[in-house]
């Protein structure tokens, strides 16, 4: 079945999904954006699990364009799926490793068995991804993936990222 496609404008924090996505950075213990606000709202179990991952297979951090899996602790969701995007003026605006991040949490998602997941704009806040290019590559990446998820939502914090990602699905 293929993966269905939605977009809503709003915190990825609120949402009642299996997993939502963080663009976490590669310490991941925290930071601005969405990496704020899931640890503020998820609370300290996520971000014991974070430690807990840099104390093991993560030492030193987790790269830019990969994805890991903690509990999504107070949050509605069951997972908190940690990806790092690229930073675009490090990256050329190479869509490889932002990609990378769609997929590599697909991958992660279809290991945990969740269903449904949310992603935020990942790279385009503070990574400075253009938020037209970021969605077509988020949509394409989501498009071709070869995945059990049955819905991805894309969750847009302002009316200008909604309006790059709804005119990628229309
Ligand atoms: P990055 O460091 O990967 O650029 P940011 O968290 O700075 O990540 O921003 C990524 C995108 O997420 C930006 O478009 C930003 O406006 C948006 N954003 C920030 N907070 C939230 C939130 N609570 N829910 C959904 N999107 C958010």
């Amino acid at each position: 079945m293929p993966t269905n496609i939605t977009l809503v404008r709003g915190d990825i924090t609120e949402q009642d999904v299996d997993a939502v996505v963080n663009a976490a950075n590669t310490s991941l213990l925290g930071g601005g954006g969405v990496d704020g606000a899931i640890h503020r709202k998820g609370g300290p179990a996520v971000l014991d699990e974070c430690r807990r991952l840099r104390a093991g297979h993560y030492g030193r951090g987790l790269p830019t364009g990969q994805a890991v899996a903690t509990t999504a602790g107070r949050l509605a969701a069951r997972w908190v799926i940690h990806t790092v995007g690229p930073v675009y003026r490090d990256s050329g605006g190479d869509p490889a490793l932002l990609s990378s991040c769609f997929l590599e949490s697909l991958r992660v998602a279809d290991e945990l068995g969740a269903r449904t997941v949310a992603f935020p704009a990942v790279s385009t806040g503070a990574y400075g991804w253009p938020v037209a290019d970021a969605a077509r590559i988020a949509v394409e990446a989501v498009r071709g993936a070869d995945t059990a998820v049955e819905e991805v939502r894309f969750v847009l914090f302002d009316e200008g990222a909604y309006a790059a990602f709804a005119a990628q699905i229309d």
